[in-house]
């Protein structure tokens, strides 16, 4: 029986499989080019704060656009990178590239927002992290409270000591920080206390839970954003799809909110219009 039904399941499911496997190793073998064939790109997702209806904050990510592969997303290869050593070199162009823009937008006259950048485990362990921070705010002459660092939760909870080090660090030269991905890992609360953070952003598996199982998972969520609050955190909800979970999230106290409903992450110009237009929510 298994076996009459399965036969053709088995080769439909390994047949997925090799493509799968296939398109592993294509992003393997191509993304070691990446980086010196110029392929990849920054990409702006705003946040937008509540109460003041603006635009307060812009989170820089990466993009790779493989002329062999096509768009690949950060998820598939950021974790091949930091694998290997390449996440530094590629850190560094993301620094450089992203500290650029901020100082063509300053040119421009666009200076009252944030940006924030992501740091990869790797990056942030190597002996020359805060060296290359420096010399590249340095030698753009931003002012380093321009700038945001995040860094994910699970991060955090791995290297503790050493996060709230290169932290402290960051806050000392002047440049905020952040927790990203907050409540994807085990020990949320009391990293809380432990790192100097200034912002909170609050993981988009809350809004989808809060939409699943309602009431207990609102009680929740309300309670993580009162902590944050209280600890003097400022707190940006990720993956605010529709007007409906953004009004949930108005009755809670959420602050500000990051999301396609606002906007899909976007190359620089397209962002920096964003600013311009009268906000309704
Ligand atoms: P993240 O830092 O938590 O970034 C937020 C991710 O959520 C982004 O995915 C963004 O496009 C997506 N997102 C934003 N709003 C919505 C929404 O309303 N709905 C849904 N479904 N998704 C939304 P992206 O750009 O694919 O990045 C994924 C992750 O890859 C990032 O998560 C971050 O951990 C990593 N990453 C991206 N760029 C960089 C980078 O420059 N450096 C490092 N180290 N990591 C990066
Ligand atoms: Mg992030
Ligand atoms: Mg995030
Ligand atoms: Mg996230």
């Amino acid at each position: 029986e298994a076996k009459k039904h399965g036969g053709n399941r088995y080769v439909f499911f390994s047949q997925e499989l090799a493509n799968q496997n296939e398109r592993v190793r294509l992003i393997a073998n191509n993304v070691v080019h990446a980086l010196a064939n110029q392929e990849y790109f920054m990409v702006y997702q705003p946040v937008y704060d509540l109460s003041t209806k603006k635009i307060t904050s812009y989170e820089a990510l990466l993009r790779w656009e493989s002329p062999i592969i096509g768009q690949v997303s950060p998820v598939e290869f950021i974790p091949l990178l930091e694998e290997s050593d390449l996440i530094i070199p590629v850190g560094r162009w993301i620094f450089r590239q992203v500290i650029t823009q901020i100082k063509l937008w300053e040119e421009e006259g666009h200076e009252d927002f944030h940006v924030a950048i992501n740091i990869s485990v790797k990056h942030m362990m190597h002996p020359d992290f805060l060296y290359d921070v420096k010399s590249i705010i340095h030698e753009m002459k931003i002012s380093p409270q321009r700038l945001i660092f995040e860094i994910t939760e699970t991060v955090a909870v791995q290297n503790t000591d050493l996060a709230i080090q290169i932290l402290s660090e960051l806050n000392i030269l002047g440049v905020k920080t952040a927790l990203d991905d907050f409540g994807t890992g085990y020990s949320s609360l009391s990293v809380l206390k432990l790192l100097p953070i200034q912002q909170v952003k609050v993981d988009r598996s809350f809004i989808v839970e809060m939409e699943q199982d309602g009431e207990k998972s609102l009680v929740i969520l309300q309670g993580v954003l009162d902590i944050a609050k209280n600890l003097g955190m400022s707190t940006v909800m990720e993956g605010v799809e529709t007007p409906e979970q953004l009004e949930l999230l108005r009755e809670l106290g959420a602050q500000k909110i990051q999301g396609y409903l606002i906007s899909r992450p976007v190359v620089a110009e397209l962002a920096i219009e964003l600013r311009k237009q009268t906000w309704l929510h």
